[in-house]
């Protein structure tokens, strides 16, 4: 017979947002259980360690969450959180190697350097950048659009009332420029708008790619913006990979009483009456109550998919909700990645090329041009639905990990993570494995762009190479649907109010007492613990929380209260 054990909250998943609001909600003083399928928390956020001593990641690197309130509410540093920063974040170096755009917050002079090698103007533009980003409001604006829930369903507001419009309007010098056509823009547009070089208009929309939105995606503009500037804000890679900062999350939540079932997967969500009950783990879970009441909660932190589609039966859901989930679309946000162990780092060429040498930011990205890269490998993506094959159609990004964290690998060795942007499974036109049977042509490619841009990435330079595909990534995680870093598209119709459905915006559901904590819900994608913050606010009102005095919202929630009063 299957007992059954009694909590508060259960959690199905423990990603970085199950964690998070695990955390928060024990922190609130509720008995709390997450139940996680695999046998090490962290979901995207994991280490490997396929050769002793050497570190790898096949997902996750970059902290991109300290403008955001989870480290400091959460009170991460008590429970081993670790930064190890790199002065500059990123650098980005044209196809002659000649020039190469340089940026992050704490950098300035060699931002300076790095766009003198384009223009003086750009070189100023710069300038006017860093005043952007070490205005204290720059922290406001970033957590308008990452740390802000969404309004109640049916609440539209004017584009003076938006909370990015609010926060961009005290900004230094965007103030005087911003209008209000600036909602209808893409990324690219508003980087038309702002900037000189196409070099750093490419750059600034692969930011938006790889964290964000489509940077040609309409509507988009801003908050593609906001991705460069969250990740020049004071993106680094926490110590010891990003896993670390998932165990200090995992540390935080049991130090405030919550327990933490691994190896534990959730086979169904209890819904008795339109309401959610508890789970049932499956027969292999270790534990000995295989059924997990909740009295005031069920959070989904996995993929919001495979909460609808296999962990509620049918008949608690309208049919036309099940397709209405069936049909949220998968596309952007898949990468291959390939790690790289080498005895040396990439020694570029070129007077661009020596920049990066010197300064050895976390990420570097080549060529960055003009928009044609960017176009082709967005056809090939979006249009064509292929992995890159060609040259023209591949701009090769790299994080130097261990350069910052030598916890990572032994002395004599650095370890390099490199992606391309690739095609979600699903949607791939030669079918879901296409990616992976193409992985030893995908790294030839990278390394013979290596080859052309540096000295040194020689076969007796590189040591071993570690490929995860996003096909690999759905088989080690579940919840990683498409394999994609944002797990649903982020454009205008799955974003904000939009996501992942209109009526799933507010973290609530269509089964009473079950809400959802995953990167398919607003902010999307990234570590940020702004899913789990955005949702204490609902659940504060649902559950009649008390946090303590480290709680503060977001100042620009909107309360189902305040429109209630507001309609009375
Ligand atoms: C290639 C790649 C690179 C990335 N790079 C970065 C980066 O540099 N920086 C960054 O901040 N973010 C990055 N991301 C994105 C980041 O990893 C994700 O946004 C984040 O992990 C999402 O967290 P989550 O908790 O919503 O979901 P997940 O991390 O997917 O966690 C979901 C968890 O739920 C568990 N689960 C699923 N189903 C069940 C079930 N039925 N029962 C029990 N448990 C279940 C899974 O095992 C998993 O542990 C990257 C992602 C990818 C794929």
């Amino acid at each position: 017979m299957k007992t059954k054990e009694k909590y508060d909250v259960v959690i199905i998943g423990g990603g970085p947002n199950g964690l998070g609001i695990t955390a928060y909600l024990a922190k609130c003083g509720l008995k709390v259980c997450l139940c996680e399928a695999r046998l090490e928390v962290g979901g995207a956020c994991e280490g490997i360690e396929p050769i002793p001593g050497f570190k790898i990641h096949p997902h996750a690197v970059i902290n991109y969450a300290a403008a955001g309130p989870g480290l400091e509410q959460l009170e991460l540093h008590k429970y081993g959180m670790r930064m190890a920063w790199a002065k500059v974040f990123g650098a980005a170096v044209t196809k002659d190697q000649q020039r190469c755009a340089v940026g992050g917050r704490w950098c300035p002079q060699e931002t300076r350097e790095g766009m003198l090698t384009f223009s003086e103007e750009a070189a100023a533009t710069t300038g006017a950048i860093y005043e952007i980003m070490n205005a204290p409001e720059c922290k406001e604006f970033l957590r308008s659009i990452f740390w802000t829930p969404p309004p109640p369903e049916g609440v539209t507001l004017e584009p003076k009332d938006l909370p990015w419009v609010k926060a961009i309007k005290k900004l230094p010098m965007l103030d005087q420029v911003y209008d209000d056509s600036w909602l209808d823009m893409s990324t690219m547009d508003l980087c038309d708008l702002l900037l000189q070089e196409d070099a750093q208009k490419v750059g600034f929309c692969l930011s938006s790619l790889d964290n964000g939105p489509d940077p040609f995606s309409k509507g988009m503009g801003i908050f593609g913006l906001a991705d460069t500037l969250l990740m020049m804000y004071a993106g680094s890679s926490p110590l010891g990979g990003m896993h670390s900062y998932m165990h200090a999350l995992m540390r935080c939540a049991l130090a405030h009483g919550a327990t933490i079932l691994t190896n534990s997967k959730v086979e169904e969500i209890i819904v008795e009456y339109g309401e959610a009950k508890g789970v049932e783990l499956a027969d292999e879970a270790p534990c000995r109550d295989k059924v997990i009441l909740a009295d005031k909660a069920v959070i989904s932190a996995t993929h919001v998919k495979p909460t609808f589609l296999e962990l509620i039966a049918p008949k608690h859901l309208d049919k036309g909700f099940i397709q209405r989930v069936k049909d949220i679309n998968l596309n952007g946000g898949s990468l291959f990645v390939f790690n790289l162990i080498v005895k040396e780092s990439p020694k570029f060429k070129g007077k661009g090329g020596e920049l990066v040498n010197k300064c050895t930011p976390l990420l570097t990205a080549f060529p960055v041009d003009g928009r044609e890269e960017l176009l082709n490998l967005r056809r090939a993506i979006c249009v064509e639905r292929r992995h890159p094959i060609k040259r023209e159609e591949a701009i090769l990004r790299c994080v130097y990990l261990s350069h910052a964290d030598r916890t990572l690998c032994p002395p004599g060795y650095q370890i390099l993570y490199n992606f391309f942007s690739v095609p979600p499974p699903e949607y791939h036109r030669d079918g879901p494995e296409a990616v992976n049977k193409a992985s030893d042509e995908l790294v030839a490619l990278g390394l013979e762009m290596y080859r052309d841009y540096c000295t040194n990435m020689t076969d007796d330079n590189i040591v071993a190479t570690f490929v995860n595909t996003p096909y690999d990534s759905s088989f080690r995680n579940m919840g990683l649907v498409g394999g994609n870093f944002q797990a649903i598209r982020a454009g205008e119709d799955e974003w904000w109010v939009n996501r992942p459905l209109p009526e799933l915006s507010r973290y609530r559901t269509p089964i009473d007492k079950l809400y959802l904590c995953n990167q398919t819900s607003h902010p999307g994608g990234l570590a940020l613990m702004g899913v789990p913050y955005c949702l204490m606010h609902i659940l504060i009102e649902d559950l009649d929380l008390k946090p303590g005095n480290w709680w503060y919202p977001s100042p620009y929630y909107i309360s189902e209260r305040e429109v209630k009063a507001a309609v009375v």
